[in-house]
């Protein structure tokens, strides 16, 4: 039997693991390189951890079918653990007992968060010290919380997304057929939602009586690090195609960028295949034919709605787990919530957590580990041991409880599923080499002031009456271009069915051919606003960036 090709002896340690040195002794032979291994105890942070993953087939007689022994330097890894309210501390412990016999090498750091916090006054459900802890380890294994009822509880969901900057959702949506109940038995996708930007910028304003406004912000490094992170993602899980969703077909500057990026980055990965749907017809054939779909990129809202649109169809809501991903902090949960309904009964499903912390163990390169818990999990369900939630008399074999469905996955490490597809992760080092070097940063592109948007608040009469009166605002070397109200142009030329809020843009431009203005012009122009009387809410001005126009024309221009 070939030694272990590590040629530093200091580094043959064997890791003690309960459990699982028990299983290693158990099947080992006699010419087991793991008998050339000497035992030592724990308290070295790096040792060689040795894992035997015992292949059975469905012959009672031969259950050993293959061995594969990995070899790979270890080190402890800290990350931070919150139990949660309701079921999460059932689910917490079934989830950890499952990493702890799997040889997941974790140092833990446990936080409250929940209800208890934000009953003892702290609307966030965070304590400030709990943020020492995430920034010192960066990983967050975090189960579900309860938001008190009534008002003035922030979610402490987006607390820690935004203060954190986890900028990306990912979301595996799978079904388990013919195992667990589903409308589509193969679904097999992952959805990555952008998670900072759009709409979801919370910058909003009630700018007249009838209107208000919510920006809509794509940024090039924002749409850039969401699609990279959906490529590497491909890469690292095996998976075949990336598909982006946007509706640059209306929203050609913010989603025209996201497509755009996608492209330049799609182009960086050959061995990928992309596409592109615009969402609305993407979104149906996503939830009709998903199995068309591998991997989805999208912008906030599309990845916000779909996500649980596709979590739904896929039957497995109380299965999914899902990453929060951020440049520094990452954190990993079920998507389900707290069901406080069945806490303390030793009655959830601890499988959406799981998966969660399946998705931490790639993240921190434990993917050994990580296989070997996700395909035994694969195992537990294919065997038919199932929670009450997804038991199905005539399909299911077992009825469990939390804390016996985990000890059937703990009894299934090392095996891997007959029908349902066996789970390989890449190496963070075997994804690497096959990741290209970042594409060139981009010249900032020059950048010509050529108009202004000004917006009104004015009730006063139609779109002919207010463009005669702004056309007397002209001079200075700037002059009234176009009107337009929700969008639709209504001056000059405009039409009478089109209705007008009390909602007005006012396009000024250069007074000669494709000139520039400058900001003096725009400011006189506000002046002489004012001095007419009109009430301008906001100004938005018009730019050129390398002479490519920066600003939509309206609808009938
Ligand atoms: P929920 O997801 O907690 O529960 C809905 C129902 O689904 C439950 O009654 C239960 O029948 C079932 N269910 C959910 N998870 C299950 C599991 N693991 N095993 C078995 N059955 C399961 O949704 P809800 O009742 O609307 O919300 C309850 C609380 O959870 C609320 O306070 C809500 O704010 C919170 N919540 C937290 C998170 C989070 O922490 N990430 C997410 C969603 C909701």
């Amino acid at each position: 039997m070939p030694q272990p090709a590590f040629g530093v002896q200091a580094f043959r340690l064997f890791l003690e693991m309960d459990d699982s040195s028990a299983l290693l002794g158990r099947n080992a032979s006699s010419d087991s390189c793991t008998e050339n291994l000497i035992k030592k105890p724990l308290g070295l942070r790096s040792c060689l951890l040795v894992f035997r993953t015992l292949e059975y087939i469905a012959s009672p007689k031969v259950q050993l079918i293959r061995e594969r022994s990995f070899f790979y330097m270890s080190k402890s890894v800290p990350i931070t653990v919150a139990h949660g309210d309701g079921i999460g501390p059932e689910i917490m412990a079934a989830t950890l007992h499952i990493l702890k016999e799997a040889g997941a090498n974790l140092e833990i750091e446990t936080i409250d968060i929940g209800e208890k916090v934000y009953l003892a006054g702290n609307t966030s459900g965070i304590e400030p010290s709990s943020w020492d802890s995430l920034r010192r380890t960066k990983v967050f294994l975090k189960a579900p919380i309860t938001t008190p009822q009534g008002g003035g509880f922030k979610s402490l969901n987006v607390t820690v997304r935004k203060t954190l900057g986890l900028f990306a959702n990912i979301r595996p949506c799978v079904s388990y057929h013919p195992f667990v109940d589903t409308k589509h038995p193969v679904m097999d996708i992952v959805i990555v939602r952008e998670n900072e930007e759009d709409l979801y910028a919370g910058i909003e304003h009630r700018q007249t009586e009838q209107v208000m406004q919510c920006l809509k912000l794509i940024s090039r490094p924002g749409s850039e690090k969401i699609v990279r992170h959906a490529f590497e993602y491909a890469v690292r899980n095996n998976r075949k195609k990336v598909t982006c969703f946007t509706k640059d077909n209306i929203m050609k500057l913010t989603d025209g960028l996201f497509h755009k990026v996608f492209d330049e980055i799609a182009a960086e990965y050959p061995n990928i295949e992309n596409e592109h749907w615009i969402v609305d017809i993407g979104a149906a054939k996503m939830a009709d034919t998903p199995e068309v779909f591998d991997v989805i990129v999208m912008p906030n809202l599309y990845g916000d709605v779909l996500s649980d649109v596709a979590a739904q169809i896929a039957g497995s809501v109380g299965l999914a787990g899902s990453a929060n991903i951020g440049e520094h902090v990452s954190m990993f949960e079920a998507i389900h919530g707290s069901a406080p309904r069945r806490a303390g009964q030793n009655l959830a499903n601890p499988s959406g957590l799981l998966l969660g912390a399946v998705m931490m163990l790639v993240h921190i390169g434990e993917t050994a580990v990580a296989e070997r818990v996700h395909n035994a999990w694969l195992r537990t369900i294919e065997d038919g041991i199932h929670t009450y939630d997804i038991y199905e008399e005539g399909k299911s074999k077992q009825k469990v409880g939390t804390k016996e469905f985990a000890a059937a996955v703990v009894q299934r490490l090392g095996q891997t599923p007959q029908t349902l597809k066996v789970v390989k992760y890449k190496s963070a080092d075997e994804a690497a080499s096959k990741i290209p070097a970042a594409a060139p940063a981009i010249p900032r592109a020059k950048k010509d002031l050529v108009g202004v948007d000004v917006f009104l608040d004015w009730t006063k009469g139609t779109a002919n009456e207010l463009g005669d009166a702004l056309s007397k605002l002209n001079g200075d070397g700037t002059k009234l271009e176009m009107m337009s109200n929700r969008g639709v142009k209504v001056w000059p030329g405009g039409h009478a069915e089109t209705f007008c809020s009390d909602h007005w843009r006012c396009r000024f431009l250069a007074d000669t051919d494709g000139g520039g203005v400058s900001h003096p012009q725009i400011i006189s122009l506000l002046k002489r606003f004012a001095a007419a009387g009109f009430d301008f809410i906001k100004t938005e001005n018009l730019y050129n960036f390398d002479g490519e126009r920066g600003y939509s024309l309206d609808q009938g221009a």
